[in-house]
């Protein structure tokens, strides 16, 4: 049996100290998992249940790739996140058995067309438009879980040309990654190729061609995305 059309190509990130690539199935994004970041966006974040939105696999960009300023916006935000790759399948985890599934970490970057997210917010419609769009989401190389030590300790940053915009520490996640997984496992079966941006710290904003985007998570490769 063949396929009508060209099958499409498997989406993928790299992986740190090897030459195989962790072939991505789903993009799974939690909304709001930090609190000054909700507060930023108007919202109180004592009161709220994570909740999630999903990219196309294919929105995947390996680092140091530049990344056209997308179309129908005048107001693309970058996004500091923690990304957790899945490796096992995993449905109704428990917060003891949570991590058994996951296969590393990497630094990533849930770009968002900031206009068009808010005007669907404000009309009651998905957020697709703004956030699911070709490119959105830059990712550095998946590091071992094994390989990284006390990442939810770890320092995470974001810079454009040079000045720091973004400061913060994966322990003000609201949600824990185990948190996020029990809950995430408990709404869809996780599968072996799963992604999950896990949200981002307050100090969200603009950038526009030319610039450079820089994310770093202490432990973990920095993300370097210039859009251009
Ligand atoms: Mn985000």
């Amino acid at each position: 049996m063949g396929f009508v059309i060209d099958p499409p190509k498997q989406a993928s990130v790299a992986v740190h100290n090897s030459e195989d690539r962790f072939p991505v199935r789903r993009i799974f994004c939690v909304g709001r998992n930090y609190a000054a970041h909700a507060r930023e966006m108007g919202h109180d974040p004592d009161r709220e249940l994570p909740f999630y939105f999903t990219k196309p696999a294919d929105a995947v960009v390996d680092n140091g790739t530049e990344v056209p300023y997308p179309p129908e916006t005048g107001n693309l935000h970058y996004e500091a996140e923690l990304v957790v790759a899945i490796g096992r399948e995993c449905k109704d985890a428990t917060l003891e058995k949570a991590l058994d599934h996951v296969f590393g970490y990497a630094v990533g970057n849930d770009l968002t067309r900031r206009d068009l997210q808010s005007e669907a917010k404000n009309k009651g419609r998905p957020w697709d438009t703004g956030k699911a769009f070709d490119h959105s989401a830059p990712c550095a190389e998946i590091h071992a879980i094994d390989q990284v030590d006390n990442i939810e300790n770890a320092r995470i940053w974001l810079s454009v040309n040079g000045d720091i915009k973004q400061d913060s520490n994966i322990n003000k996640l609201i949600w824990s990654v185990p948190e996020v997984i029990v809950n995430l496992s408990g709404l869809f079966t996780l599968k072996p190729g799963d992604l999950i941006y896990t949200g981002t710290p307050e100090g969200v904003g603009p950038v526009v061609p030319g610039d450079v985007i820089k994310v770093g998570i202490d432990g973990l490769t920095e993300l370097e995305t210039k859009i251009v």
